[in-house]
Parts: C-alpha cells; structure tokens; sequence
C-alpha cells in the first residue's frame, strides 16, 4: 500500500468527509491501478471492524423518498446519530441525470456536516454497480457512520439488490386505490421489515388507513420468519412532509435492528450476504473472462451459427460448448 493511500485510510478512519468522497471515487473508478488501490484501501480498513445499521429503502418514484430521507436523516441527526446516504439509481443511465441531480433534494441535510450524501454511478458498468455500493458502504462504515442508508427507485434490480446488502429494509408506499398493492413485486414485500406508508396526511389520511390495512394483511400472508420478532414485518404510517410517525419508524428500526443482534440473526444475514457476494463476483469474474477470450469467441460464434442454420438444437449446441469449455 502506498503512503498516499495509508494517509487516506488514516483521514477516513478520523471521519473526514472530504477523504471518504475521494475513496469513493476511487471505488468507483475501472481503472485498474484505481482497482488495486481500492482494495488495498479497503482491506486495510476492515481490520477495524466498524459497523454502521445499513438500512435499504426502496419505493416507486414520487412516494416521497427524498422528502423521506431528509426528514428522517434530519432527525438522526438532530438526535446526534451520523447518517450516509447512498443512492442508487438504476436508470440513471438511460435518462441521463443521477436521482440525486436535482439540487433540491435533501438540500438541507446535504448541508449538514456530520452527514454525508452520494448520488450513485452511472449504469454504464451494470455489473460493477452493486460491488461499487457494497465498497462504498464499507467507506462509510469506516468513516463512523452510525446509519448507512442505501436509497433506491423501486423499479428492475435495484431493489433486490438493495435487500441483499442491508441490515433492514424498509418499502416506503403512498397511500392507494384499489389496485396499487398488486404492483408491489412479491418478491419485494417479502425482504420489507418495515413499510412506511407515507403521506398520511391531509386528504390522503383515510386512503393512508386503507392502504396501510391492506399492506398489513398481506404481510401477515406473505411472512412468517425465525429472525423476526413478534409484530415484524410492521406496516406504519407517516407523513414526511408533515414529520408524523417519523421517530416511531426509527424506533421501530432500532428494536429489530438489537432483536437481531442479541438474536445472532445479524451476523447470520450479513455472513450470508458476504457468501452471496463472493459468488457473485466470481461470477461476473468468469463471465467477464469467458468473454475477452477469443478462442472462446470464435467458438460460440460458430455453435451460433450452427444453431441459427439449424444444425443443431440451442440445448445441444450448448451442451457441447460447455463440455468444449471444460476440456
Ligand atoms: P421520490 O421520487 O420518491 O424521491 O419523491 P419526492 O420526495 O421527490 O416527493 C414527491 C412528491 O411528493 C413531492 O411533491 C413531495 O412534496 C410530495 N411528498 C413527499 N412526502 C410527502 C408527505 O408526507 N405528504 C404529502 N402530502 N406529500 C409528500
């Protein structure tokens, strides 16, 4: 490791903002010389063991997330609580801009010093996306942070992926007509431990209690889990405008988080999610290797050929370039 990079980890260690920016970018960065010394970099600050609560939020666009996270990170703060906020925007590639581009979201707490805010990369890498968030926490966590909340759109992967790398995760929902809770993936209200019905408020405060009933129900179907305890999954309403419901969400948080923990579900979940993402990257590794090869280029191509003449089945054709591979 170089002294250059000794003194980063050294300021991230102490907190400074500015150092975990800069080591950020570097996780962020393909360069392979950046690569080596992100690792470095990150392997010197695992020896301290530092763990923030990683709390994933996901919710369709317009539900009031930022609004969320700046009410609520306001709040953790205000209660002496450090919070990094990490975005992840899975179309950020295809509409150009990052969610976190517009200026006016979480305008205050961005100006906050105790708290920190990133926008996510570009999808112009989609593979490196979720080691580059997973590093970027790992930063965070070095840096102090008590909370690491990793934000995401709730639309394609991203959500998934979010569930797989936190502590908690939290669905944040408006309040509905009939229809809404079908749009809500399966798959996504089964990771929720808590969901948030936000905008409780106003008008919306009758159909807030509908929707709320109805999210509380589906979940008492949907789950039923050993790391849980009594009364989890929790549907909750809230306003983020009108900051309701916001401390009751946060203690909410913290009693599972410390169920968890004295429980030892905590290690189990992030020992899990360690082995998921260990196999992941050798995935993508052997993927990504597979594909620079030429030799192994040419031959898929002519497999593809043979297959789109016909000459032989998709299934056989596949069965003979893995057993081309293996030899
Ligand atoms: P995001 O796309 O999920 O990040 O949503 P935003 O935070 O940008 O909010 C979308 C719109 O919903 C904005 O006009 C907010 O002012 C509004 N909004 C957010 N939270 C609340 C709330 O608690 N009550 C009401 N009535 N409106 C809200």
């Amino acid at each position: 490791m170089t002294a250059e990079a000794e003194q980063l980890a050294g300021r991230i260690l102490k907190g400074e903002r500015r150092a975990l920016s800069r080591a950020v970018t570097l996780v962020e960065s393909t360069r392979a010389d950046h690569r080596a010394a992100a690792t470095a970099l990150l392997e010197v600050l695992r020896k301290h063991k530092r763990q923030a609560l990683r709390i994933g939020l996901s919710g369709p666009p317009g539900v009031g997330k930022s609004t969320f996270v700046e009410a609520f990170g306001m709040m953790l703060v205000k209660a002496g609580v450090r919070i990094a906020v990490l975005a992840v925007d899975p179309s950020s590639a295809r509409s150009g801009g990052s969610i976190l581009g517009d200026k006016t979201r979480m305008d205050r707490l961005s100006r906050v010093a105790s708290a920190f805010i990133r926008p996510s990369p570009s999808m112009r890498h989609p593979g490196g996306v979720s080691r580059r968030t997973r590093e970027a926490v790992a930063l965070c966590e070095a840096a102090g942070f008590d909370v690491v909340l990793i934000e995401t759109v709730g639309v394609g992967q991203s959500e998934t992926m979010v569930a797989g790398m936190c502590d908690l995760f939290v669905l944040l929902l408006a309040p509905a007509g009939g229809d809404e809770l079908q749009g809500v993936k399966r798959g996504i209200m089964e990771s929720a431990d808590l969901i948030l019905v936000n905008k409780a408020d106003g008008d919306l405060k009758p159909a807030a209690t509908r929707t709320l009933a109805d999210y509380a129900g589906a979940l008492r179907l949907l789950r039923k889990r050993p790391q849980d305890p009594k009364g989890f999954p929790k549907a909750l309403p809230i306003s983020a405008l009108e900051l309701h419901g916001l401390d009751q969400a946060w203690a909410e948080m913290q009693a599972l988080a410390a169920w968890r923990k004295a429980k030892g579900h905590w290690n189990v979940r992030r020992a899990g999610q360690a082995i998921h993402w260990f196999e992941e990257e050798v995935r993508a590794g052997l993927l990504a290797r597979l594909k620079d090869d030429a030799r192994v280029k040419r031959t898929m191509a002519a497999h593809g050929a043979a297959v789109a003449a016909e000459k032989i089945s998709p299934d056989a054709a596949a069965a003979e370039m893995l057993a081309w591979l293996k030899g």
